[in-house]
């Protein structure tokens, strides 16, 4: 018999503001009873998000997964895309994550999953050996299918290399040599193209779709990717997304993956 095809949801930037499209989008997931991974900005969330997450995942302990979306989101230098990475040191990055990671545990102590995200997708080997050291689980970037990006993931993976020609080697689904987390990396994205920090265009239903069933094609564990503050005009196709998946797909935590 065929594996399972899985999906899981992860949302970006929780944040400072404690938007209805943030309790919307939670809303509809409990209502599928879709798990959904809600990814915080340690530095920037506000003590009412706070609040209101430990209360959802009391509620819901199964559907709500909370984990970590870098430390600041790189507020400091807010026209540069990238917040690790770059030419950040080890004990730079170590430092920054560190400080979120002990936030992440006075704020939500056990209800929250060592599961770290990657404001941008930016990082460097650095960055990974900061994760490593600070002793996270699992990582969440992006992985695409594409001929070209399957090929440079083969090669990378069968030399150990976390980067090929300065692009990098997604290890969805595994370990990578040396370092002891995993990586479940999202390969579907409601959104094309950010516009600004409120607005988005967002791809057509069909094309979330279509975004699906490829990366159904080749891998059991199909991350869709939301970042709930562009998402307020699309609520409805949201919810007829996640009816279709559910009907279609089984559903998971990414922390599951791993117990
Ligand atoms: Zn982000």
């Amino acid at each position: 018999m065929a594996p399972e095809k899985c999906i899981f949801l992860r949302n970006d930037d929780v944040r400072e503001s404690l938007d209805k499209e943030l309790i919307k989008l939670t809303e509809l997931s409990i209502k599928y009873k879709f798990p959904i991974s809600h990814a915080v900005e340690p530095a920037n969330v506000s003590g009412e998000v706070v609040e209101w997450l430990l209360d959802v995942k009391r509620n819901n302990p199964t559907l709500i997964e909370i984990i970590q979306h870098g430390y600041d989101h790189n507020n400091r230098n807010p026209h540069i895309k990238m917040e690790f990475g770059g030419t950040r040191t080890f004990t730079d990055q170590y430092n920054t994550i560190t400080k979120g990671k002990e936030l992440m545990d006075s704020y939500f102590g056990d209800l929250w999953s060592p599961v770290f995200t990657f404001p941008y997708g930016t990082y460097n080997e650095a960055t990974l050996k900061a994760i490593e050291g600070a002793g996270y689980k699992a990582i969440s970037g992006k992985i695409t299918f594409s001929a070209k990006n399957k090929l440079k993931n083969l090669v990378g993976r069968s030399l150990g290399r976390n980067f090929i020609f300065n692009k990098k080697v997604s290890y969805h689904c595994s370990k990578r040599q040396m370092f002891s987390f995993y990586e479940f990396s999202v390969s579907a994205n409601l959104i094309r193209k950010y516009l600004d920090n409120k607005n988005a265009i967002h791809y057509t239903t069909n094309e979330v779709f279509q975004q699906i069933e490829e990366a159904a094609s080749h891998t059991d564990k199909i991350g869709v990717l939301f970042h709930h503050r562009f998402h307020s005009d699309h609520f409805s196709q949201i919810d007829e997304i996640l009816a279709t998946m559910k009907d279609k797909y089984t559903s998971s935590t990414i922390m599951s993956f791993i117990r």
